[in-house]
């Protein structure tokens, strides 16, 4: 679960970090009252949504004028005037694709003077199995663009968890961002807070761009970007009410409510199977007779009459999908569940789009003897690859 800009600072805050004083505005009419409650002379006002990029994003509305969702103002008149015209207008970046996001919440911020911009993030390293730093010199741009041509100047300090964060990790990263002096105190200090909100509150990514060094020689964290590993929100719950649920995909939203491990994808053929696994290896011979998964969608081991057909729902709302795959070994799935889902679900939605199911395992008669009777336009399949072969071909002609 990621959460916004200004949540993620009032969350490092809290934990002592060096951030800048600010005020988020929901409505236009608080935009005056809020820059109003910030020192000068100079006023940041920043759209708050999911993606980053936002500084070199655009509106898609022409009266939202023309500079990006990052915005710099000389006086209070002119930071409200800013946050009014990003209300409610739509940010493209290049992380939210081409539809953009709408903009419900604007930062506005005590602006800052900037000597150099840092990058820093923290993250779960899978290859050493370890929290770990990562930092460059190269901070505010592009990190990926970073990692591409220079990755040499993207330096990784892996943190041992059997000793947690020591001061010396810290004053390795000071030295590789070239830090001196106070900094590197300040460094120190400021990466121990880091690791210890990142541990604490179950993260799973914490990123600084940029971190930077003000004009006093101060650091201070200039953005942040706060993923928190969703399995662990149970015993987060200050975290969980942070949630916003406007900047979730709807389908994702609908699917989490009923339990179901749902991503949608931009392809034309939905899938519905139960396991991880299996769900992967429907989506790679989808790819490999030639179609796109519309969605990863793994029903789970125990799933209801009712929980399929939510599944079942959630797959036809997608507009983009042009037949679907119900592909299920059932183990601990019983197919005859399966099938009473899929059946429900038919009837109360109908069925627009070409249906292929490849039904294995337990109940496996009882499963097929229920579609076979419910009158359903069902294309039945043998195996993994002529269920794929079969939705290909109807979808593709
Ligand atoms: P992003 O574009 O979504 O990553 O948003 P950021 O919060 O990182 O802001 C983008 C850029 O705006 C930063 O890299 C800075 O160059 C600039 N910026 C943000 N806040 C300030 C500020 O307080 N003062 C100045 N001078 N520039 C700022
Ligand atoms: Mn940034």
């Amino acid at each position: 679960m990621n959460i916004h800009e200004y949540q993620a600072k009032q969350l490092l805050r809290s934990y002592g970090a060096p951030v800048s004083d600010g005020r988020v505005v929901l409505r236009a009419e608080e935009a005056k009252t809020a820059a109003g409650a910030l020192d000068g002379p100079l006023w940041v006002v920043k759209a708050q949504i999911h993606a980053g990029g936002r500084g070199k994003g655009s509106f898609k509305e022409s009266d939202a004028g023309e500079k990006g969702g990052i915005r710099l103002a000389k006086s209070v008149e002119e930071a409200a005037d800013e946050a009014k015209k990003m209300l409610g207008k739509t940010l493209v970046t290049h992380q939210t694709g081409p539809s953009g996001k709408q903009v419900g919440r604007i930062y506005i911020e005590e602006g800052s003077d900037i000597e150099r911009e840092l990058y820093l993030a923290l993250l779960v390293d899978r290859v050493s199995s370890r929290i770990s730093f990562v930092c460059s010199t190269e901070g505010g741009m592009d990190i990926e663009e970073v990692a591409a041509s220079t990755p040499e100047k993207i330096l990784s300090f892996p943190v041992d968890p059997a000793t947690g964060y020591q001061p010396f990790h810290g004053r390795r990263i000071a030295f590789a961002l070239g830090l001196s002096g106070q900094q590197v105190k300040q460094c120190v200090k400021l990466m121990g807070i880091l690791y210890n909100a990142f541990v604490e509150k179950d993260m799973e990514m914490l990123e600084i761009n940029p971190l930077i060094v003000t004009d006093k020689g101060d650091l201070k964290v200039l953005d942040a970007k706060l993923g928190f590993d969703s399995n662990a929100l149970y015993r987060q719950a200050d975290v969980a009410e942070l949630r916003d649920e406007t900047e979730e995909d709807p389908k994702e939203l609908q699917a989490s409510k009923y339990d179901l491990n749902y991503i949608a994808l931009d392809g034309e053929i939905g899938c519905m199977v139960n396991g991880a696994g299996l769900a992967m290896a429907t989506m790679d011979i989808i790819k490999l007779y030639g179609a796109e998964p519309a969605n990863f969608l793994d029903v789970g081991g125990g799933a209801t009459k009712e929980k399929v057909t939510e599944a079942f729902k959630i797959i036809t709302s997608d507009k983009n999908v042009k037949g679907i795959l119900v592909n299920i070994f059932g183990g601990i799935m019983r197919c005859d569940v399966i099938a009473e889902g899929v059946i429900a679900a038919v009837k109360e939605v109908g069925l627009e789009v070409p249906l292929v199911v490849r039904l294995e395992g337990t109940n496996v008669e009882q499963g097929k003897t229920l579609i076979n009777e419910s009158g359903l336009n069902v294309i039945a399949a043998d195996s993994l690859s002529d269920g794929a072969q079969k939705i290909v071909k109807e979808v593709k002609g």
